[in-house]
């Protein structure tokens, strides 16, 4: 049983300036850092670290080696992330000033050139999951496949894009949103939608899972704590999420956990390298 991520792998490239530069403006930054990012990556670390056995699918440019030492480390398999010559890692710029204020350069690289036989070799099967996030190409095909083959899909519906939603929402078995991308999908789908399960986050409010064949509703708050950066707190919750389920627990279970992974994540800096592992999980818990 595995839980094959179809995911985006971002390299994050912070720099941290007293002011954003303006049209024309050139600055010096007072510090640099490079962490893990991409919404796929951050889901398959925290899924990893969870206990899961996790499967990354994915695409990066040639170097950039450390990014693949990472993951493995966090124990995701990465022989199915492919490495393309001519394109560059993913990756974002992002420029923070003294106020915490941020400007953000997104560029998708491999992540939206996966080569197109990435997917088709997988050989699915009804105890797996394929995960799925809107940051790379082959969604809708892969979904189909995994399906077909009675794997649960879950998709966590962000960046959000109703267009990208509509290809593949008849392939999720789960659909996992924020707050703000629920009442999105609503206003343009209705509430009635046709998967069998909702995850819907709420910050620091907490979250809800919705089953939609008995009706029943489970909500879970969110653990008070000191939040430093929230960068990444949805990816750790449906990763950990994710990883409940693939491992056996049920619904309250698997909520539990993502919250107790959730709110240890936004206590420190970063989003893919910020993912608790089981055992900090479980003593923030007792
Ligand atoms: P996203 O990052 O996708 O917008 P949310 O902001 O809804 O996701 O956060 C996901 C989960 O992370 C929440 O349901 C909650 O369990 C946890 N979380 C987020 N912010 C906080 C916070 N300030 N304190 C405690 N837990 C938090």
């Amino acid at each position: 049983m595995a839980i094959y991520n179809l995911g985006s792998i971002n390299i994050d490239h912070v720099y941290r300036l007293s002011a954003l530069p303006r049209p024309g403006e050139t600055l010096h930054a007072q510090s640099y850092t490079q962490g893990l990012g991409g919404k796929g990556a951050n889901q398959s670390v925290a899924a990893a670290r969870a206990g899961a056995n996790v499967v990354h699918l994915g695409a990066m440019g040639m170097g950039d080696d450390w990014v693949l030492g990472r993951l493995a480390a966090a124990g995701v398999q990465t022989s199915a992330i492919a490495r393309l010559p001519d394109i560059a890692t993913g990756h974002a710029i992002i420029l923070v000033d003294a106020t915490g204020e941020n400007s953000i350069v997104l560029y998708g690289g491999a992540n939206l050139a996966l080569p197109t036989d990435l997917t088709n070799r997988i050989e699915f099967g009804p105890d797996d999951f394929l995960l799925m996030q809107n940051e790379t190409s082959l969604q809708a095909e892969t979904a189909a496949r995994a399906r077909e083959a009675g794997a649960r899909v879950i998709y966590s519906a962000a960046p959000f894009s109703i267009a990208a939603l509509r290809e593949v929402l008849s392939h999720v078995s789960i659909l996992a949103v924020n707050d703000v991308e629920a009442r999105d999908t609503f206003a343009a789908l209705g509430e009635d939608l046709p998967v069998d399960g909702l995850l819907i986050t709420r910050g620091a409010d907490g979250a809800e899972f919705r089953d939609k064949r008995s009706g029943r509703i489970w909500r879970q708050p969110a653990y008070t704590v000191q939040a430093v950066d929230t960068t990444g707190a949805g990816d750790c919750f449906t990763g950990w999420f994710t990883a409940g389920l693939s491992r056996g627990e049920d619904i309250p279970s698997a909520l539990r956990h993502a919250a107790a992974a959730a709110a240890l994540q936004v206590t420190r800096k970063g989003a893919g390298d910020a993912m608790p592992d089981r055992d900090e999980v479980l003593t923030f818990l007792n």
